[in-house]
């Protein structure tokens, strides 16, 4: 059977950590789509580690890690990560690496590079990771599978062709300095030998092991909000974040998603431009990124200070269905224990009428906070197990925010390491 583990928000829900949870019970951890523009943080026995690539269950012996087809595939990057975490004494990682994964370009960084400053001050926030680039020449039909890296006298053929076209934009747009197919051809047989061990066909792979029974984890990146179709567009990401695109992003057939795990946090934060509604500033603001996630509110892959806010209703609820939820694990609560009173966001005000329901961009850049504030619990929830034991105001909360979502919150995780979570029966 297989579980996906998703986000419902903007992303650094808590994703990393229930899915090293998680991986206790699982045999293959799939990453399905996009690259190492977003990083999970996971604290587990072995330490804090920050993965960019490498999916979350690769702390476990008993688990293999795939890299599915939909994944924006940096070679290099995924190799220093990998041997970051060996070299801190994790067990070498059992990885495979789908045919059909596209690999990101040397050129797809520069791209992204001279049109973030081509933009200037009306850029998208990239993480300048390559990964627009990247897609925009996989639906181009211009990108490289790993696959192709075995046929040398087809790659150098196409590399020239694309090259060629590149060459016009590097000199005419971004007047930048041109590319040389022989120099890409030669760090791509270095991608080769990097990868060759690993390659297979994924799909055929995981057809077999379900037909095994084993049991299969798909890893999202980022959330619902920075889906290209259900998000905020255009200020989201390249690939779906969207737990259905895991079974396209890993080749498996969808009716085999049995459970739709979605990530959600107590609070908001955000990084990158885009509407934020029940966003916060200044000393309230500092206050919750300090307090947050552990260590801070900081990206896990830019370390820039993420953008804060308060739990909104609206959002969640959306990110919630459009992911098609079947459990929501809550995050992070512990980190609000410091708040006499705890505002949420019940709903949106658009032109003076008040809606729960997530709007398109235009009316969202509109939008005003409807905010209904609770009492906090005023104490650490760290370290409790049983739902029974957290305080009063706690599960009011809990209970609150799951009503207003409408989905079943079902583990509640009260600190960043592998057992702090509270599993409700629902
Ligand atoms: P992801 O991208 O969704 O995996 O999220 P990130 O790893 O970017 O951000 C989550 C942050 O919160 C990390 O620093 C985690 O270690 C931390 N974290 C996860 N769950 C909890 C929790 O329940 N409590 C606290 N205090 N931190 C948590």
């Amino acid at each position: 059977m297989i579980k996906a583990v998703v986000g419902a928000n903007w992303g650094d829900e808590g994703k990393g950590k229930i899915t090293d949870m998680l991986a206790q019970e699982a045999d293959i951890i799939v990453r399905f789509q996009g690259g190492a523009n977003a990083g999970h943080t996971i604290v587990n026995d072995y330490g804090k580690f920050a993965l960019h690539t490498l999916p979350s269950g690769v702390f476990y012996d008993h688990t293999t890690s795939v890299i599915g087809n939909g994944v924006a595939l940096n070679i290099p990057v995924f190799f220093k990560e990998y041997n970051e975490v060996v070299e801190r004494g994790v067990p070498a990682p059992k990885i495979l690496i789908s045919d059909r994964a596209q690999m990101v370009m040397p050129y797809h960084i520069l791209f992204d590079q001279y049109e973030e400053e081509r933009l200037a001050g009306k850029s998208f926030g990239s993480t300048k990771s390559g990964i627009a680039p990247f897609y925009s020449d996989k639906y181009a039909k211009i990108g490289f599978q790993v696959s192709e890296l075995f046929d040398e006298k087809a790659l150098k053929e196409k590399l020239i062709r694309v090259c060629e076209t590149k060459n016009v934009l590097l000199e005419h747009l971004y007047h930048k300095p041109l590319l040389n197919p022989d120099e890409i051809f030669e760090e791509l047989m270095e991608y080769k030998k990097m990868v060759a061990p690993y390659v297979c066909d994924v799909s055929l792979y995981l057809w077999n092991a379900l037909k095994e029974g084993k049991e299969i984890l798909l890893e999202g990146q980022l959330g619902s909000l920075k889906d290209p179709d259900h998000g905020i567009y255009p200020m989201v990401t390249s690939s779906s974040t969207l737990a259905a695109y895991g079974a396209i992003g890993a080749g498996v057939p969808p009716y085999e998603i049995k459970k739709i795990i979605t990530v959600c946090k107590a609070y908001s934060s955000a990084v990158g431009a885009g509407a934020f509604v029940s966003e916060i500033f200044g000393e309230e603001a500092d206050e919750l990124r300090r307090r947050g996630g552990d260590g801070g509110e900081y990206g896990a892959t830019t370390g820039r200070p993420r953008r804060m806010g308060w739990f909104d209703c609206v959002a969640s609820k959306y990110g919630c269905r459009v992911q098609g939820t079947t459990d929501v694990a809550f995050t992070v609560l512990d980190v609000l224990g410091y708040l006499e009173e705890i505002p949420v966001c019940v709903g949106y005000e658009i032109d003076g009428e008040i809606t729960t329901e997530f709007p398109t961009t235009a009316l969202l850049e509109k939008a005003k906070p409807v905010l209904e504030v609770l009492p906090g619990w005023n104490c650490d929830i760290r370290g409790i197990t049983k739902y029974e034991d957290l305080p009063e105001n706690c599960r009011k909360y809990v209970e609150f925010v799951e009503e207003k979502i409408g989905f079943p919150i079902t583990m509640i995780s009260n600190g960043p390491g592998r057992n702090d979570i509270i599993y409700r029966n629902k």
